[in-house]
C-alpha cells in the first residue's frame, strides 16, 4: 500500500501540510501533478505553464531526496487521479485545497467518489493565511471591503508554518515526461529562477535589503524594492504563512521596521482578500462583482487590442509595461494599474480581454489576484476604484517615473528624449524629436487614443 499526494498550487517541500501528513505514515509516498483539462476548470495560461515545467523539475529532485517519486500527467484529473491511485495501490490520498468555485466543486465530487471506493482522502490549507470560511463580518457575511477585512485578518491566530520535513530514504530522481518549455520563454528565465530555494532567497533578500524602502519605493517601477514573490506564491513554491512569519519575526527583532513590515503584510493581505472574493462569488474572471456593470457597451477594436498587447500604443509608460510583461512574464504593480486602466477605460475594451492577456502572459497569473485586480481597476469589483477615477498615464508616468528610467529601459527608441518629453513624445517640439532620433509614426507610434476625449467617452459609457 502507498500514499498519494496530489500536488497543485503547492510546489514545495516545506510548510506543505498534505506532504507532511503523507510522510508521517510508514508507507511509500508518490506525488502526482496533473496538468488538468477537465471541463469547467480554467486552463493554465502559457507563461504560468512554462514556469510550472521548470518548477516541477526542481521539485522532483527535492522530493526524490525525501524518498518521494513525482509523476506528471496531462488530462482530466477526474479520471486520471482515481486510475493512478489504483495503479500504485494508494490507500490514502492527500491534497492541499484550492478555492475557486469550479475547482472546489470538482474536488468535492472527486473526494466523495474516491472515498466511496475505499480510499482515505484528506485535504489541507497550504495557500492561505486563514480559510475563507473562517473570516466573516460581525453579521456573518463575507467581506466586500478591504480595510475591515484586513483589520480582522491581522488579529486572527495564523497557524505557524510546518517545520522542515525529516529526510527519508533517498530515491533516484525520475525523468518527468513533460513538453519542452516553449521557445519564447527564454526571456522569462533570464529574469527568474523557479523553485522553492529561489523563493526563500527572494524573501530573505527582500526583508534584508528592500523592506525599509518598500512603503515609499513600491510605486516606482524602475526601483527593485518589491519582493517579486508573486510567481512563487502563485505556484506555491512559498506559502503565505512562511512570508507572514518571516516578516513578523523581523519586525519583532527590529521594531524600527514595524511600519514597513506592516505595509508589506497588508499587501499580502490583498492576496487573501482576492481569495476571499474568489471563494464567495461565482466566476470572477467572467462576471462583474457589481451587477450594475454587467451590461456595458464595450467597443470592439482588434487593432487597438493588438497595439496594447504588443506595447505599441504610443503611450510610453503603458508600452514599457506591456513590453516588460511580454519579455519577463511580470509587470510592476503600478504599471499593471495603468495598462489595465488604458484598455478598460480609455480604449473602452472589455476588461475580460485584458484579464485574459495577463492570464496568458504573467508568470504569476493567479486565479484570484488577476480577475479581482482587473475588476478593481475597471471599477466593477468589490471595493473597487470608482468607475470615474481614470488614470492619466502621462501624469502618472511623470509622477512615478520622473526621470523616465523605466520607460527608457523598455522603450529604448525613446531613450534620447529629454526627461520633460519622455512620457509625452507626441507633445514634444519637432526639433527635440529630430535631435532625439524619434520619428513619430515611424520609430515610435503616435498615441492610438486621445486621453482627453477618451476619458469623456469612458465616463459616459460607464456611468451607472
Ligand atoms: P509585493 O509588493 O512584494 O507584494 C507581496 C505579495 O503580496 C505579492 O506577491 C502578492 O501575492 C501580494 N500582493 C501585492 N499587491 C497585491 C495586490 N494589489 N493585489 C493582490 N495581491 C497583492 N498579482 C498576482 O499575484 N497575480 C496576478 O495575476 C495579478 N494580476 C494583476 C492584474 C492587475 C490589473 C493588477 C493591477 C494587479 C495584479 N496583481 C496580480 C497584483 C500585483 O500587481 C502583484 O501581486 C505584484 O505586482 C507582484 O509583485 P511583488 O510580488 O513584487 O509584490
Amino acid at each position: 500500500e502507498t500514499t498519494l499526494v496530489w500536488l497543485r498550487n503547492d510546489l514545495r517541500i516545506s510548510d506543505n501540510p498534505a506532504l507532511a501528513d503523507a510522510l508521517k505514515h510508514d508507507r511509500p509516498v508518490h506525488a502526482l501533478y496533473v496538468l488538468e483539462n477537465d471541463r469547467g476548470l480554467r486552463p493554465m495560461g502559457a507563461a504560468a505553464k512554462a514556469w510550472l515545467h521548470q518548477s516541477l523539475n526542481v521539485l522532483s529532485h527535492a522530493l526524490a531526496e525525501r524518498g518521494v517519486r513525482l509523476h506528471y500527467q496531462e488530462g482530466e484529473s477526474g479520471s486520471l487521479l482515481p486510475r493512478f491511485a489504483k495503479e500504485i495501490n494508494a490507500s490514502a490520498i492527500y491534497w492541499n485545497r484550492r478555492y475557486d468555485p469550479a475547482g472546489r466543486t470538482h474536488d468535492k465530487t472527486l473526494k466523495a467518489s474516491l472515498r466511496e471506493n475505499g480510499h482515505v482522502v484528506e485535504s489541507f490549507n497550504a495557500s492561505l493565511l486563514v480559510e475563507p470560511w473562517d473570516i466573516a463580518t460581525q453579521s456573518g457575511t463575507p467581506y466586500g471591503v478591504f480595510t475591515p477585512f484586513w483589520k480582522t485578518l491581522r488579529d486572527k491566530a495564523i497557524p505557524d508554518p510546518i517545520g522542515r520535513i525529516e529526510k527519508h530514504e533517498k530515491i533516484t530522481s525520475p525523468k518527468l515526461d513533460m513538453p519542452k518549455a516553449p521557445f519564447w520563454s527564454d526571456g522569462i528565465f533570464d529574469a527568474w529562477t523557479p523553485g522553492e530555494d529561489s523563493a526563500k532567497s527572494a524573501l530573505a533578500a527582500f526583508l534584508e535589503d528592500a523592506l525599509s524602502d518598500y512603503p515609499q519605493g513600491r510605486d516606482v517601477p524602475s526601483r527593485d524594492v518589491t519582493s517579486r514573490l508573486s510567481p512563487y506564491l502563485r505556484h506555491g513554491e512559498i506559502g503565505p504563512r512562511q512570508v507572514w512569519f518571516a516578516t513578523r519575526h523581523l519586525i519583532d527583532a527590529n521594531p524600527s521596521r514595524t511600519s514597513a513590515g506592516e505595509k508589506f503584510l497588508s499587501e499580502l493581505a490583498w492576496r487573501e482578500f482576492s481569495y476571499h472574493l474568489l471563494f464567495h462569488r461565482p466566476d470572477i474572471s467572467q462576471h462583474p462583482m457589481q451587477e450594475r456593470f454587467a451590461d456595458i457597451d464595450w467597443r470592439t477594436d482588434t487593432k487597438a487590442l493588438h497595439a496594447w498587447q504588443k506595447g505599441q500604443t504610443g503611450i510610453p509608460i503603458v508600452d514599457a509595461g506591456m513590453r516588460q510583461l511580454w519579455t519577463t512574464g511580470w509587470m510592476h504593480n503600478r504599471v499593471r494599474m495603468l495598462t489595465a486602466s488604458l484598455i478598460s477605460k480609455n480604449l473602452l475594451l472589455d476588461w475580460r480581454k485584458g484579464e485574459q492577456w495577463f492570464w496568458d502572459t504573467l508568470v504569476d497569473a493567479d486565479p484570484a489576484n488577476n480577475p479581482a485586480s482587473w475588476q478593481w481597476v475597471a471599477g466593477c469589483g468589490a471595493d473597487a476604484a470608482p468607475y470615474f477615477r481614470i488614470f492619466n498615464p502621462v501624469t502618472q508616468g511623470e509622477k512615478f517615473d520622473p526621470n523616465g528610467d523605466y520607460v527608457r529601459q523598455w522603450v529604448p527608441e525613446l531613450s534620447d528624449l529629454p526627461d520633460k518629453w519622455v512620457h509625452k513624445p507626441a507633445d514634444a517640439p519637432g526639433s527635440v524629436l529630430a535631435q532625439s532620433g524619434v520619428e513619430l509614426g515611424k520609430t515610435y507610434p503616435k498615441p492610438i487614443v486621445d486621453l482627453k476625449t477618451s476619458r469623456t467617452r469612458a465616463l459616459e459609457a460607464l456611468a451607472r
